[in-house]
């Protein structure tokens, strides 16, 4: 079990002095659990940006953490998530109290910059600085040194042995080798604890709203994880199969200058209840400070598909298979685009960057949605509209005519949601594209391939989309086919002209179905055809 959760349970008045960071400090003990105030802030990603402090209220708390690990010791200070959460970190407590850890140091406190100063040394330190020096004590340290270190060369040659018989691991090294940058300091090994990234998301169910692990645990874990191959790179930078224990994750490194869309990606996934098996699942987020360069990292499930665009280059569908692919990302789209109102609920979310590149296909043949980087959030309560602080935009070729033409209403919700419907009838055409009926099938294209460069402008899209209202074509032989026929009416439905006109996410995901549950579309076992 981690020994971030190891708490002493005195409670001492806390300590006042100056802050080393210089920050004036606001002495006033507010008991309201809404008073607002500041927690000095180092690094973590929810500190305001270029200052060392965030804002936190009574109810949640500022922390402190003091961790040995293999660069040296590591303090990080920050504002608590959210009250439920913090809590559970904190084990119930608040009270200004290091744990004593060997290895790791915690405090959680609730008034202004208490997390500011006065941490302890790490007692493995100061038990090595408080030993007297003499015969017997060097005997006991020097024998136990020497059995570990021909214990060490045994286990090494060993393992230098297995790795031999295993040309798959040696690959595996050479790729680590060959492709890690220098910047990521190659395989970062601390104190690791034991449990699987399942056990620790499971026991964090309890922890409140978000969608990872408890927060605290995830700067821990992010720092147990060995980069292994480059799968992609995007817009923000690269993503990485990295490995836990046993375990494949994504690890998706943004660079510095995008830390909008880290952070947005991070607070969406720490604010809302995304855990959906049509949403790409979550585990941690993680952002360090070295060699005065800051590592922005987001920590995933790992599909080995990779994105449904780069699925649909090499396969071919019968209907079941592609229903499914549609159905299930539209599955992930209504709960996304769905508000869940109570205390463990969620706020409405529009993507704006539905495209065949961020959605996932997983083992089973069903799709996830990914990359929620540029999403905003609506919850009807307050009718309030985040947008985040993230000043991009979508992928251009996926573009509604509503924002070439600059004509949609930042005020209404419902028209975030209407421009990933749009973009999701280009998704289902590029998906209906790949299914075989008769013995044919259409080449992958992304939407517009025939009317647009490559990496097209927005004055290329507006002339397309726009002033020549032109859509993907339908081929013929869709027409010919029952279920490619009502898939094309369906296509249609979602990207006309029209935002109002377009359907919901929920009435796609239903019309599937009933496709789905057609008699001639059950598969016949062995054949490729409904
Ligand atoms: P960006 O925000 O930079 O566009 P994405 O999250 O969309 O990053 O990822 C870029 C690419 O990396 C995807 O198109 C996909 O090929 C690959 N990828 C992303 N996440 C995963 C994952 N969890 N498992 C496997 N491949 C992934
Ligand atoms: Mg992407």
């Amino acid at each position: 079990m981690f020994r971030v959760f190891l708490l002493v349970y005195t409670i001492t008045t806390p300590a006042l002095g100056l802050s080393p960071l210089g920050l004036d400090r606001n002495f006033t003990m507010s008991t309201a659990e809404t008073d607002e105030y500041q927690c000095a802030c180092l690094p973590s990603f929810n500190c305001i940006p270029e200052k060392h402090y965030c804002n936190t209220t009574r109810g949640v708390g500022c922390y402190s953490i003091k961790e040995r690990t293999s660069f040296g010791v590591d303090v990080r200070r920050g504002c608590g998530m959210d009250n439920q959460k913090h809590l559970m970190n904190c084990q119930g407590k608040r009270d200004n109290v290091w744990t004593d850890g060997p290895d790791i140091a915690v405090r959680c406190c609730s008034y202004s910059f208490c997390n500011a100063d006065n941490d302890p040394e790490l007692k493995a330190t100061k038990v090595v600085e408080e030993m007297t020096f003499n015969m017997s004590m060097l005997m006991a340290v020097l024998v136990p040194i020497g059995v570990l270190i021909i214990a060490v060369i045994i286990v090494f040659f060993v393992f230098r042995h297995l790795q031999k018989q295993r040309p798959e691991s040696r690959e595996n090294l050479r790729v680590r080798e060959e492709l890690l940058p220098q910047e990521y300091g190659g395989i970062r090994v601390t104190q690791v604890g034991d449990s699987t990234l399942q056990e620790l998301i499971d026991e964090s169910c309890t922890s409140g709203s978000g969608s990872g692990l408890p927060f605290l645990v995830q700067a821990t874990v992010a720092r147990s994880i060995s980069l292994i191959e480059c799968i992609g790179k995007g817009r923000y930078g690269s993503v990485w199969r990295g490995r836990y224990h046993d375990e494949n994750l994504a690890v998706k490194i943004f660079s510095s200058r995008d830390e909008a869309s880290w952070l947005r990606e991070t607070e969406i996934y720490n604010t809302c209840l995304l855990r959906h098996e049509g949403i790409l699942g979550y585990y941690a987020s993680d952002m360090t400070s070295r060699n005065s360069c800051t590592q922005l990292w987001l920590i995933m499930h790992y599909h080995e598909n990779g994105s449904l665009y780069d699925y649909l280059q090499s396969t071919t569908l019968d209907w079941e298979e592609m229903l499914r692919l549609c159905h299930s990302a539209a599955a992930g789209l209504v709960h996304l685009h769905t508000e869940i109102v109570g205390n463990q609920g969620k706020a409405a979310i529009a993507h704006r960057d539905i495209k065949s590149k961020n959605i996932l296909v997983k083992s089973n043949g069903l799709c996830c949605i990914g990359d929620l980087g540029l999403a905003v959030t609506h919850t009807q309560e307050n009718n309030k509209i985040d947008l985040g602080r993230n000043n991009k935009v979508g992928t251009k070729r996926y573009m509604a005519p509503e924002l070439l033409d600059e004509t949609l209403n930042p005020e209404y919700f419902e028209a975030f949601k209407q421009v990933d419907v749009y973009a999701f009838g280009l998704v289902m055409w590029e998906v209906a594209r790949r299914c075989v009926t008769e013995g044919m099938v259409d080449d992958y294209k992304p939407p517009f391939w025939d009317v647009v460069p490559s990496d097209p402008s927005f004055d290329d899209m507006k002339k397309v989309v726009v002033i020549d209202q032109q859509r993907p074509a339908i081929p013929n032989r869709w027409s010919s086919d029952t279920i490619l026929h009502q898939m094309s009416r369906l296509i249609q439905e979602c990207w006309t002209n029209n935002p109002k006109a377009r359907l919901t996410s929920l009435r796609i995901k239903k019309t599937i179905n009933q496709l789905l549950n057609q008699p001639q579309c059950k598969k016949v076992k062995d054949t490729n055809k409904c």
